[in-house]
This record gives C-alpha cells, structure tokens and sequence, in this order.
C-alpha cells in the first residue's frame, strides 16, 4: 500500500475515533454518530423478541436520526413491551404478540423488523414479515439450514422487501479498514487464516437447546471468524474438515456439541482454520497471514474495544476500535435505513447469510454430525 493511501485511511480512522457513541438521547440527534447522511425520513422499524440484541438494538437506533422504534413484537408483550414504549413513545396499538404479528401489514409507521429471536424462529418471522410488505433486518445466524436461508429470500423478492443479515463486524470502519489492507497486497499475498470465538454457556440457555439453536457453537460464535474469513478472502469455500468434542458431562452439553475446530480450503488454496466452544473460554481472534508479513485482530468480536495490529513491510500499523458501547449496530441500522429509503441493495444481504449456512451445513459433516 502506498503511503499516500495509508494516510488518507489514517485520517478516515482518526476522524472515525472522534465520534461519539454511547448515551441513549433523550431526543433523536440531528446526526449519526457513523456520519451517515440524514435521510428525509427515519425507517422505522419494530423489534421482534424483546431479548438481549434487541434491547442493543433499540439503544442504537436512538443514536441516529435514520432509525425509530415505532413497533415491538413479543411473546410476554405485557412485561417487556412498556418500559420501550415509554423509552421510544410508541403507542399501545403497535405492540405485537406473535399471534398478532401478522397485523402489522396495517401499521405506515412500521417499515422494517429486526429479528431478535432464536436462530430456529428466524425463518419464519422473516417470511411473515416479508407477506406483510416489511423490509428485514435478521440476526445471524440466518437460519438453522440452507433449505430456511432459500426459502426466506424467496419470500423477500416476491414481497419485494429488503432483507439484510445483521453482519455488524462488515459495517465497522475498523473491519473495513483490515479487509482492505489484507487485500491491498500489504501483507503480501493471502495464504491463510486462524481465528476463533470461544465463550462458556449456562445449562438452561436456548443456545444449548438444539430445537431452538439448530446446532452448537459454530452458529453463533464460529460463525463470526468463518463470515470474516469468507469476506475477506473474497471467496467461497470448497473444502471442509472438523471435529466435536464434548469434554463437560452431564445434561449441560447433552443437545449440542461443547466445542468445534474446523477448516476449509479456498479454490485459492488459501487454507483457513478456526475453532468455537460454549465450554472453553478463549479469545475472539483472527490471524491473517500474507506472503511478507501479517495481521492480528484481537479481540475481534466483541461489540468495543477491539484491536488490530497489522506488520506491515512499512512498519507496524495499530488500531482500535473506532466508538464505544455496541457502536457496530448504529452503522449497521444506518446502513439498511439507507438501503430502504434509496433502494438499494443491502452489503449483507440474505445471500450472505445463506453462504455462511452452506459453510455450516460442510463443517458440521465434515465433523460427522451433520444439521441438515
Ligand atoms: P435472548 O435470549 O437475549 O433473547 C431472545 C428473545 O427471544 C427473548 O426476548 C425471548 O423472550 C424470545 N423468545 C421467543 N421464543 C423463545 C423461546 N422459545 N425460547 C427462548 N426465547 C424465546 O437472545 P439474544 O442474545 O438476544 O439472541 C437473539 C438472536 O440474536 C440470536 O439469533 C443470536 O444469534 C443473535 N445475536 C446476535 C448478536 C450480534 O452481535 N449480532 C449478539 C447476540 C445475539
């Protein structure tokens, strides 16, 4: 990469660092935070489970005056929906249970959804969504199968609705920022890849629960160094091999695998390997290495407080995060508002996430224990 290029990436981080995330507002701001244009009107959009992502979500739809929550949709509306509609001011007639849901059809200020459910649930409110004529904004995984992904972006383009997989780490300067000097030549050329995401899961999680996880680990942890290693690469994988294992005994891992090391070659020949565990602790990390030199991301998934170190032949380059709090949602729910108003297609659009479930459907037979 040539030096003029580097500085003028430099000066784009910099001024990246200098804005501020955090805080819920109390009014929506007049600006992103991300530096996203302002659109005449804001998208608005109503959550779809009333859980963890969702609550994140929300918080970072308040950051920007390209979002609204103007809708929830819960199974337990009663508990969970009044402290978000005092939060957001939205009115007891756009509050949804999954039965009533479909009615949504009826609600101008409902544009989108996002889907913050259990990965089995993703299909089938995404495709109740798309018959109500609602763009959508669906958590990964995808699915619990390729056969889910085709069938949800079937029922996108005949409804002639957006779908977008909520990929945060593609909507982060900083993961943009590594993608192109991994690309760029200034590592070399690309030979190969490690990462791993690793992080303990209770006994009693839905994540544990195969029925409503799909599988184990990879569909939730693995599948962010596979998604990051597939982007940056630029390429399909062609090749897989992978092993479970399951060292913890007892009813805790009794649906779903403990942990998973898994690899896969490119038709490149660039060779990948990486690894997820709901037993193991561990670091989210990616290695990437070139023919002269390489670059480390660690951590790397996590929603702040990220770090690369690229070794470049020009001398180290080091970086961090470029906001704090789950800044990566404000870019990413800027991005799809955008995508709606001026019609265009999504950067993650649901043939990513469809991608990503084909990797997951060859990993998991490669390791013998096949999901589909
Ligand atoms: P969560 O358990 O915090 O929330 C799940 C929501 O689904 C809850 O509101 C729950 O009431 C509802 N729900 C409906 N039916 C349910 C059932 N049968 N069992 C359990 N819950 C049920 O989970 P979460 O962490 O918010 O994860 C939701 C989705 O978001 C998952 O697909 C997950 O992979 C994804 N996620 C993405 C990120 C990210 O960084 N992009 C981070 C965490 C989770």
């Amino acid at each position: 990469m040539d030096r003029r290029r580097f500085t003028a990436l430099s000066a784009l981080t910099l001024a990246a660092s200098r804005l501020s995330f955090g805080q819920t507002p109390s009014q929506p701001p007049a600006q992103s935070p991300t530096g996203a244009p302002t659109l005449a009107k804001p998208v608005g959009f109503a959550p779809v489970g009333l859980g963890g992502i969702s609550d994140i979500f929300m918080r970072a739809c308040a950051q920007t005056p390209n979002a609204r929550i103007t809708g929830l949709v819960s199974g337990h509306a009663q508990e969970k929906a009044p402290k978000y509609q005092q939060q957001f001011n939205i009115p007891q007639s756009s509050v949804y249970t999954y039965e009533t849901y479909d009615q949504i059809k009826n609600n101008p200020a409902i544009d989108a959804v996002y889907i913050g459910l259990p990965n089995s649930m993703h299909a089938e409110y995404t495709i109740r969504a798309a018959e109500a004529g609602k763009h959508v904004l669906c958590e990964k995984p995808m699915a619990i199968s390729s056969a889910e992904c085709r069938r949800m972006i079937d029922a996108c383009k005949q409804h002639n609705v957006k779908l977008m997989i909520a990929y945060r780490v593609h909507y982060d300067p900083m993961w943009q920022r590594i993608r192109e000097l991994a690309r760029s030549g200034a590592i070399g050329d690309i030979q190969g890849f490690q990462g791993g995401f690793y992080g303990p899961k209770k006994e009693g999680e839905w994540r544990l629960n195969r029925a409503l996880a799909g599988g184990g680990s990879l569909l939730d942890l693995g599948i962010y160094p596979l998604n990051a290693i597939r982007w940056i690469a630029g390429e399909e994988p062609t090749s897989y091999a992978a092993q479970v294992a399951t060292k913890i005994p007892g009813p805790r891992f009794a649906q779903v695998e403990e942990t998973i090391e898994f690899n896969f070659k490119f038709r490149s020949n660039i060779l990948a390997s990486s690894g997820s565990s709901y037993g193991e602790s561990g670091p989210g990390y990616l290695n990437i290495g070139g023919t002269t030199s390489f670059i480390q991301v660690q951590p790397a998934f996590n929603y702040d407080g990220l770090k690369f170190t690229a070794h470049t032949r020009t001398g180290p380059i080091e970086e961090s995060s470029p906001g704090k709090g789950p800044y990566q949602f404000v870019y990413e729910a800027d991005h799809f508002a955008a995508c709606i108003r001026n019609n265009t297609q999504p950067l993650t659009p649901g043939e990513e996430g469809l991608a990503d479930m084909l990797a997951i459907e060859g990993i998991y037979k490669a390791a013998g224990a096949p999901i589909a």
